[in-house]
């Protein structure tokens, strides 16, 4: 990719992304194949103000040999100094910028419960800090960077050059980068759009969203009470303003955990820990999967939902547009990242705490009682449809269309 584009790019997840602010500490998650951009995030990082900026070097191939080669036992010891070091960047206030070019499905040929054990460890011992970033109290921003692997994963009739190339435009597309543009101008006026949406969803105020496609999906999802719709950019408390997911598509809000019923059929694959798990469905029972199935790999589905009891019922439903730059696409991008911007959209397990008045400021047992969802999960699924019909119900039983022919017709 030619220097001005990744330029723009990096300039982008910088400011319009994780939106550094002057004297911050930014800590920068990236691969050593991505040196590159990380390099320029960094410089212009600075040139935005920061105070001080830190790379957390990674390599995938490295981190498949440690799951290979180490004992369970190892993999799942997580060093007090690594807590202390998190710690430490929350009480300094850092954001984060992620920079993601996995590889989907490396991690297939690991035993599924040596990387279940060790990932329950680390989120134990994490857990306490994850609100950090999922109630927004700093600056967090998700960007990612093809690499080869990948590329052939989602291309595989091209050769790896043209694959490359390929993802590069698609991704580059889907967030807003062109040469002849200014992207942080264009992503101003993209979070407008969705917050528009957002608001006019937030004044209805819905009892509960009918989903209904030729598929099979016919489910009812209630909503908290005091729900609020999220859509582009967040705010952190201290008022600044920062788009999470780059690219994002989404107006998202908190289900009722404990009352959503029906069926749903996901419209496309899931990829989850190492496995892609194709054609499958929930069944939900007063906000509980009750029953579920799987053409391929069920019993990736199965994990996910032994995982705790948050697992089995729902932390986020979003609307996305089937008419979108993304879905329009047409690719199956095997990252959630993209993926769940091409679609309408479930989570099982936690909920964002920034859907519901008051969320940020509550505990745990506060959540529940709202009806929000907590579990050391939060896993997407699509289910999204170019026929999906959205009703919105309202207390008083008016009947608001939402989506008709997979699109917002409000
Ligand atoms: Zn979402
Ligand atoms: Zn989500």
């Amino acid at each position: 990719m030619n220097e001005l584009i990744l330029r723009k790019y990096a300039k982008l997840a910088v400011c319009s992304g994780v939106n550094v602010q002057k004297g911050q500490l930014l800590i920068i998650n990236a691969s050593v194949f991505d040196h590159k951009f990380a390099e320029y995030c960094v410089e212009e990082a600075y040139k935005a103000g920061a105070g001080e900026v830190i790379v957390k070097w990674s390599d995938e191939n490295i981190s498949h040999m440690n799951y290979e080669y180490e004992s369970v036992e190892t993999l799942s010891n997580v060093p007090e100094w690594a807590v202390e070091r998190v710690k430490d960047e929350h009480v300094r206030k850092a954001c984060y910028l992620s920079i993601d070019s996995s590889t989907p499905g490396l991690m297939s040929d690991i035993d599924p419960q040596k990387m279940k054990t060790s990932r329950m460890a680390y989120m134990k011992k994490m857990e306490p800090f994850m609100s950090y970033t999922m109630n927004n109290e700093g600056q967090w921003c998700i960007v990612a960077l093809p690499n080869p692997k990948w590329a052939k994963k989602v291309f595989p009739d091209k050769s790896e050059e043209e694959a490359v190339k390929a993802l590069w435009d698609a991704i580059l597309y889907s967030v807003r980068v062109r040469e002849d543009n200014d992207p942080v101008e264009e992503w101003q006026k993209h979070d407008d759009e969705l917050l528009n949406h957002c608001n006019i969803l937030n004044d209805y105020q819905f009892d509960y969203l009918h989903f209904k496609n030729n598929r099979g999906t016919d489910l009812k999802v209630n909503l908290v009470k005091n729900h609020i719709w999220v859509g582009g950019g967040c705010t952190t408390p201290d008022g600044v303003f920062f788009n999470p997911n780059m690219p994002t598509e989404e107006c998202f809000c908190m289900p009722d955990k404990d009352n959503v019923n029906g069926i749903v059929y996901a419209s496309k694959p899931l990829s989850y820990s190492g496995r892609v798990v194709e054609d499958f469905w929930f069944r939900f029972e007063n906000g509980k999967v009750v029953d579920h199935g799987a053409a391929k790999n069920v019993e990736a589905l199965d994990e996910l939902l032994n995982t705790d009891e948050g697992s089995r019922h729902l932390g986020e439903v979003a609307l996305i547009s089937y008419d979108s730059p993304i879905s329009n696409l047409d690719i199956l991008f095997f990252n959630t990242l993209f993926d769940e911007n091409a679609s309408c959209h479930l989570a099982l397990g936690r909920c964002y705490p920034e859907n519901v008045v008051g969320g940020i400021e509550m505990n745990e047992d506060e959540l529940k009682a709202a009806g929000g969802n907590t579990s050391m999960n939060h896993v997407d699924f699509m289910f999204g449809t170019e026929d999906m019909t959205v009703t919105g119900v309202t207390f008083d039983g008016k009947e608001i269309k939402v989506f008709e022919n997979g699109n917002f017709v409000i």
